[in-house]
């Protein structure tokens, strides 16, 4: 098969050809169509995230099964598939919870811990392939369908975890990137006033596109004041924030309302300072978001299959040209979603 290797750290892809992966009992392997680039695995190419090479890279993919191995039964050769990030176990407390991003006995991560979708076929335990919902036309839309896995579904999650209701204010932090248009994209979706928060003046006219009802302009506006001022005074019901650097988590706090959330994700896991007294006399809530569990995935698939949202993927590249494209989201020149098509 063709392959897009990484042999170490900040250095080109190797596109070489290599033997095609093979299953194992209880694994699968998936003829890939296209595979999303997104800014987390570029952490991995630049060595910001550690990584064991040789790796292939990737894991929001749309494929088909071509192979099964000794005793997988959930899946069939041709199914149309897409891929869940997590390498979870399956059985622990978490799993059977229905919280797999918990997982007791985290496996890694599909392209990092075990290699991923910038191949033509990538081999993955069986239940970790989520078979596509009907009405999917996923030959025609292979690099929008790949990156619902977590584009599309981790914005969904952020929906029910901070429990966005319609009418409520929410500020999205970091608003441009690629979570974060989609998070405007969900939240809009879900019936709320949406209000786009970044410092990159080149995104907002996306940000507007997707569903933003207010723009404000990180680069010269006081974020709190400004978020303050759009909401009467009141503050936001939630601040989602893709950022989560100490100073745009603290503003996100700062700026909430009564019964306010401030929901983190991505960003460096740095501390920050916040009120206690606000948590107590305005009942606010600081929540943590991770990635998503497979019913999320599904359910965010089947938005897509009725029609009701359509992922932003606005650069899509042939597997010769990763390295331009990697080039792009390094720079924050994609908007929405970067994907390679796999040929
Ligand atoms: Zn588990």
């Amino acid at each position: 098969m063709r392959a897009l290797v990484l042999r170490a750290a900040n250095t080109p892809f190797e596109l070489v050809d290599m033997p095609d992966p093979i299953a194992g009992p209880g694994e699968a392997v998936a003829r890939v169509l296209a595979c999303g680039c997104g800014l987390t695995i570029q952490h991995y190419k630049a060595g910001r995230m550690r990584l064991a090479f040789p790796r292939i890279i990737g894991h929001e993919i749309t494929g088909e099964i071509v192979e099964i191995g000794a005793g997988v039964t959930s899946l069939k050769v041709g199914d149309p598939v897409t891929a869940y990030y997590y390498l979870n176990c399956g059985h622990c407390r978490y799993c059977l919870s229905n919280l797999e991003p918990l997982c007791d006995n985290l496996n890694g991560l599909v392209g990092k811990e075990c290699d991923g979708g910038y191949a033509q076929y990538i081999k993955l335990p069986a239940r970790n392939f989520i078979c596509l919902p009907e009405g999917l036309d996923y030959k025609a839309h292979p690099a929008e369908i790949g990156v619902v896995t977590d584009a599309l579904a981790t914005p969904y999650k952020v929906l029910k975890r901070a429990r966005i209701r319609a009418g409520e204010s929410v500020a999205v932090f970091g608003a441009g990137g690629g979570l974060g248009i989609h998070q405007v994209m969900m939240a809009n979706w879900a019936g709320a006033r949406v209000i786009a928060v970044d410092i990159a003046k080149d995104k907002f006219a996306a940000c507007r596109k997707a569903g933003a009802h207010e723009i404000v302009d990180a680069s010269k506006d006081d974020v709190v004041e400004a978020l303050k001022d759009l909401t009467g005074g009141r503050g936001v019901d939630v601040a989602v924030d893709y950022v989560s650097s100490t100073a745009t988590l603290e503003a996100g706090a700062k700026a909430l309302g009564k019964r306010g959330r401030l929901v983190t994700l991505g960003g460096a896991g740095k501390p920050f300072q916040l009120s206690a007294k606000d948590l107590l006399h305005k009942e606010q809530q600081i929540l943590g978001s991770r990635y998503v569990t497979r019913i999320e995935v599904i359910e965010s698939l089947e938005l897509v299959a009725r029609g009701e949202v359509w992922p932003l993927v606005s650069e899509i590249r042939p597997m010769e040209q990763a390295e331009e494209l990697h080039a792009l989201v390094e720079n924050g020149k994609v908007t929405g979603r970067a994907a390679l098509r796999i040929t």
